[in-house]
Parts: structure tokens; sequence; C-alpha cells
């Protein structure tokens, strides 16, 4: 039986409804949610990315500003352009969009964020927070992996053998930790792996997040497991995960498409956590 296609539609229409309702709730008490981000000069995807949370957010109830920071400034100036948007209290969000060019260090931008600002989950805090199994705000990217993990009818996250693929900080690793929260056993695997197909065969639950398109076949997958992929690559104008759908749905028991699958779910979390950031800024 072909795999289950874990769309993210239905899942990120959930969570946009719960962030409307909620959002308008704010703006009912004088309070606009609002969510800054920052992209480095001719970073065309993470304007595309700001801009796609920009329109999502207008239909949700959340004012979006995107800043783009020139190139030649260097990471002074950036810090300086984060740290008004961190004093500024109409500012609930913060959020920097990665990969930087390279001038910019983003390890130390992200010190200008306050922890409660910080939704993408970038700081240093918030990852410590998140190894010590005590998260506050989580890369959105890894939140959306879990939620579709969490979808009805599929098995138990608690106790399931599961193996992430590629050990970023901003996917794989924190994947990693919030599986581990779940009570997973968890192998995080990377280019360095040894017999990589074999621990794949193992496992319950395998987590894509490599930046190769097609890379995760078929003979690593054992049948009936759950397979979410992560990746986005763009080949001759076609965005193509990091798994290889045709032959993996033939023995997988179920698949996160791409596109439509966990990129939609991740939007969707990181306006969640702007409102989560407003309403705890109400408290
Ligand atoms: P990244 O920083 O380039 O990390 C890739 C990881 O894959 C690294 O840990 C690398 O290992 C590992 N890897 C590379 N080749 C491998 C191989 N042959 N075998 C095993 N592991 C290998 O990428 P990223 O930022 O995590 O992104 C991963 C993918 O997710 C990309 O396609 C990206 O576009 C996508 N993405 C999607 C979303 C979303 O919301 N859907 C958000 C962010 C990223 P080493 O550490 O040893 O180099």
């Amino acid at each position: 039986m072909p795999a289950r296609i874990l769309e993210g539609k239905p899942i990120a229409q959930r969570i946009r409804a719960d962030v409307a309702n909620r959002a308008y709730e704010l703006r009912d008490n004088a309070i606009v949610p609002q969510l800054s981000i920052f992209v480095g000069e001719g970073d065309e995807e993470g304007t595309y990315y700001a801009n796609s949370l920009n329109k999502i957010g207008s239909r949700c109830g959340i004012d979006v500003s995107i800043d783009t920071i020139a190139r030649g400034g260097g990471t002074k100036a950036f810090c300086a352009a984060v740290a008004r948007a961190a004093a500024n209290h109409k500012v609930h969000g913060i959020i920097i969009q990665r990969p930087l060019p390279t001038e910019f260090e983003h390890i130390e931008i992200t010190r200008a964020i306050p922890v409660e600002k910080d939704v993408d989950g970038e700081t240093a805090l918030s990852i410590g927070w998140l190894a010590q199994g005590v998260p506050h705000f989580v890369p959105a990217t890894a939140a959306a992996v879990i939620e579709v993990l969490r979808e009805p009818g599929l098995p138990q996250i608690a106790g399931a053998r599961t193996v992430v693929i590629g050990r970023s900080a901003v996917v794989g690793r924190p994947v990693a930790y919030m599986l581990t929260a779940a009570d997973a056993t968890v192998t995080l695997c990377h280019s360095r792996t040894r017999d990589l197909e074999m621990i794949c065969r193992s496992a319950d639950i395998v987590v894509a997040a490599i930046g190769k398109p097609r890379f995760v076949g078929a003979g690593m997958i054992k049948r009936g497991s759950v397979v979410v992929d992560v990746g986005t690559n763009l080949i001759d104008g076609q965005v193509v995960g990091d798994v290889d759908a045709e032959s993996v749905s033939q023995i997988a028991g179920a698949l996160t498409p791409v596109p439509g699958g966990v990129g939609v779910v991740t939007t969707s979390i990181l306006l969640r956590n702007v409102i989560a950031a407003a309403e705890h800024g109400t408290i």
C-alpha cells in the first residue's frame, strides 16, 4: 500500500485559525502583534520567505516589518539595527534570516535579540533551554517536524527509534533535542556517519534535513515507517525534497510531501510564536 501523504496545509490552516483568533483578541486590547524580520542585502531566498510571512501575517492580524541590512556595514551595524527593534516595545518577535552573507556573524547578531522576542529560537539562551529539555521558543522548522509527527493516526513518538539526517543548528540538532524531549530514541546522523543506510533502515521515524535532492531512497527505509522530508532544493525551477518521494512512498507508512509539507507548517508556527510573545508581554 502506498504511504499516507502527510499534507502540511490542513495543519497550517488549523494553526493559522488559532493565530488569527488570538491576534484579533490582542488587537481588541490595543496590542498589535508585530514581527520584525532582518534580511541581509542580496539574500533573495530570505527576502522571498520574509515576504511570504508578511502576506500570511497580514491575513492573520500580525504586522510584519522587513529590514534589509546593507552589505559593507558589517556585524556591528546589523547588531545596532536589531537592538533598535529589541528596544521597541511595539515589536514582539525578531528573526534574522539565515544564512547571512559571510560578512555578518549570525551568532554575534543574535546576542541583540532578547530571549522573550526570540520567536525562531536562534539565540544561545533559547538553544540552551531547548538542550536542557525546558524549551522556550524553538526553531520553527524543528517545531513543525514535531507538529507533523503528532498528527492523529501516526505511531507514538515516545519510544520510537528515530533517525535525524543532518545536524545543522537550525534544523537537525533542534529536531533531535525535541524528539529526545518527547521520549524518542534518537540517532543524529551527518556527512561523516558510517553505515547510514543500515542505521536508517532500523528507524520507525526518519527526518531528512540534508539539502541534497532525493538523497533518501527506498533502500534506506523500513517498511511502514514515517518519513519527514525537511529538504527544499531548487531543481530546474521546481522545489524537490531530500527524499526520493516516488520510491520511498512505496515502502514508508507515511511521508511528508515537498512542497506542501513541513514548509507550510513552519511559517504558521513562527506566527504562533509571535502571538505567544505578544500575549506574554501583556501578562
Ligand atoms: P545545512 O546547514 O547545509 O546542513 C546539512 C546537514 O546535512 C549537515 O549536518 C550535513 O552534515 C548533512 N549532510 C550533508 N551531506 C550528507 C550526507 N551525504 N550524508 C549524511 N548527512 C549529510 O542544511 P540545513 O539548513 O539544515 O537545511 C537542510 C535542508 O532543509 C535544506 O534543503 C534546506 O533548504 C531545508 N530547510 C527547510 C526548511 C523548512 O521550513 N522546510 C527550513 C530550513 C531548511 P555535516 O554536518 O557533516 O556537514
